[in-house]
């Protein structure tokens, strides 16, 4: 008897002593039989885990709620045809292999029963004889489970096929075929559909020259080099898709524009910091990117031809860089100024981006800028400045936050704390701003007054040659007098003695002390 067991298990791709254990279904009415049947099945098997079941209902009820490896059948049911009971397992999609029996050998239940699906067909008499039965259910399992490892290995050799088909061979990322897919999809699965969605494209700068220079295989090397340090970056629920050439695209489901921004900017300088050997040289090499973000919802093509216009921004603006979508906007319009006074130059471009912007950006632009140029103004005065200092001092007091144009209005308004990545991203706002002056009135010391209006007067550490220029330590001092005195959206407006007061503390550390003076000796010289 161990010995068919041990034949059983062998039978079923099993070596002996390891018994897999096997879940049979009998459906027999006639209680004589089923017990019958019960004890060829079960005797000395204790491998074998069997149910019974003697009608249409109770089968239903063991298919539905248990699988099974083989059922059983015997054909003439008091209620039903087992070809019925194999029908309603076909509907119900179960795949458990059929073995009908029956005590009649009648052509028509034979075919009846391998129509429906069943796999097998033995007479009652022949079944209950020596191991004809356990003969006939091992030939089911083998081939049953044979088919069921095919069936996984073609599906597997598909995904294969597929991802291959995917993917970028040289790179080992996503290709575009793998992105139009995912765009088709609407993203399902790889981006948060609920929230937000950033993209960042990047290219290598002057590409070309490493391929004239170098040869191509050294070209294709950077190109690897670059989507490592992308691959790098990213998490899991990122996508990275080699998109062209040299250009690459990232997928950064639910960060906002300023995490995105920090991201694109820590990958830049990586990038910038890679060194790939060739012969006796070192090849070196930097990227522009762009980056963009938008609903989860809304993401498809129109997105990322935005990020591509942002990324060309870049390469405009003089490559190893990162632009955002805010920034074409304002690119566009300033390529449609036509007057040359910059007064003038500066109103066009501000009516040109209020309706784009929110209530909080309008005020930082307008009525807050207004007033920072005014006090600038006075204390520039009092400081004894010349009238094209004045001048200057008044018009980068008018544009000293024009960068703010590029961060969103929910991070000016937020009335809470800031987040590192909300920080970082109004960091930017002094370098953009005096690339913006710099367009419209074309002037490097007014941009450099804006560039700096933002640095501490302690930053230099006494280091005069280092040291804001005394336009950029005015405005310092006027935005903190301004904004302490106005209301907030983090904080109520202080009264001016306080502000003062705050001026007078910070002397010489955030503040320069000979501007500070200037206020504190004559007040009235920001009340102009
Ligand atoms: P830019 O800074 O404006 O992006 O200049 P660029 O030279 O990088 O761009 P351009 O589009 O002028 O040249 C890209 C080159 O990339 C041209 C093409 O021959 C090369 N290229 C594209 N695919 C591959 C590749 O798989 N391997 C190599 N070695 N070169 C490639
Ligand atoms: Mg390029
Ligand atoms: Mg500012
Ligand atoms: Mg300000």
């Amino acid at each position: 008897m161990i010995e068919t067991v041990a034949r059983s298990c062998e039978l079923v791709g099993l070596g002996v002593g390891i018994m897999q254990q096997i879940r049979i279904l009998l459906v027999e009415d006639d209680p004589g039989h089923r017990e019958l049947l019960k004890r060829i099945l079960c005797d000395n098997r204790p491998h074998v885990h069997l149910t019974t079941a003697s009608c249409k209902a109770e089968f239903q009820a063991e298919i539905i709620n248990h699988t099974f490896d083989c059922v059983i059948l015997d054909f003439h049911l008091s209620d039903s045809h087992a070809d019925e009971l194999i029908d309603l397992q076909n509907k119900l999609g179960r795949k458990s292999p059929a073995i009908v029996i029956s005590g009649s050998d009648e052509q028509d239940i034979v075919v009846q029963s391998m129509r429906s699906g069943g796999v097998d067909f033995i007479h009652k008499d022949n079944a209950i004889e020596g191991t004809n039965l356990w003969d006939r259910i091992n030939i089911v399992l083998n081939t049953h489970r044979q088919r069921t490892r095919e069936r996984r290995q073609a599906i597997r050799r598909e995904k294969r096929l597929l991802q291959l088909a995917n993917r970028d061979h040289m790179t080992g990322l996503a290709n575009r075929r793998a992105l139009e897919q995912l765009i088709q999809g609407n993203g399902r699965g790889i981006f948060d559909r609920r929230g937000e969605t950033s993209l960042v494209m990047i290219d290598i700068d002057h590409f070309k020259k490493i391929n004239d220079q170098y040869g191509h295989e050294c070209g294709d090397r950077t190109i690897c080099a670059v989507a490592d340090a992308i691959r790098k970056h990213i998490s899991k629920s990122d996508a990275a898709i080699r998109y062209g050439g040299e250009e690459f695209l990232v997928i950064l489901p639910g960060k906002t524009l300023e995490s995105a921004v920090r991201w694109a900017e820590n990958l830049r300088s990586d990038i910038a910091r890679l060194a790939l050997h060739h012969d006796n040289a070192t090849v070196r090499l930097t990227a522009s990117l762009g980056v963009v973000t938008d609903r989860s919802d809304h993401l498809g093509c129109e997105t990322i031809n935005r990020c591509d216009e942002a990324l060309y921004l870049s390469k405009r603006r003089g490559r190893n860089q990162v632009c955002t979508a805010p920034m074409i906007d304002f690119d566009r319009i300033a390529a449609n100024i036509t007057v040359s006074d910059p007064i003038e130059r500066l109103d066009f471009a501000l009516s040109q981006m209020r309706p784009l912007l929110g209530p909080t950006q309008n005020n930082h632009l307008t009525h807050h800028s207004l007033e920072v140029s005014r006090t600038a103004y006075g204390v520039g005065k009092r400081l004894g400045m010349h009238a094209e200092q004045l001048d200057r001092l008044r018009y980068s007091g008018l544009c000293h936050d024009i960068g703010k144009m590029y961060i969103p209005e929910k991070i000016l308004a937020k009335p809470a704390q800031l987040n590192d990545d909300e920080m970082y991203l109004i960091g930017r706002h002094s370098r953009d701003g005096a690339d913006i002056t710099q367009v419209l009135c074309n002037d490097d010391i007014t941009a450099d007054f804006v560039r700096h209006h933002h640095v501490r007067f302690d930053e230099s550490n006494g280091d005069s040659q280092n040291a804001p220029p005394l336009g950029a330590r005015i405005l310092c001092v006027a935005d903190a007098l301004v904004t302490m005195t106005s209301d907030r959206p983090y904080q109520p407006a202080r009264p001016f003695e306080a502000a003062i007061r705050e001026l007078q503390q910070q002397r010489g550390r955030q503040f320069d002390p000979t501007v500070v003076d200037a206020v504190v000796e004559q007040p009235a010289c920001v009340c102009s």
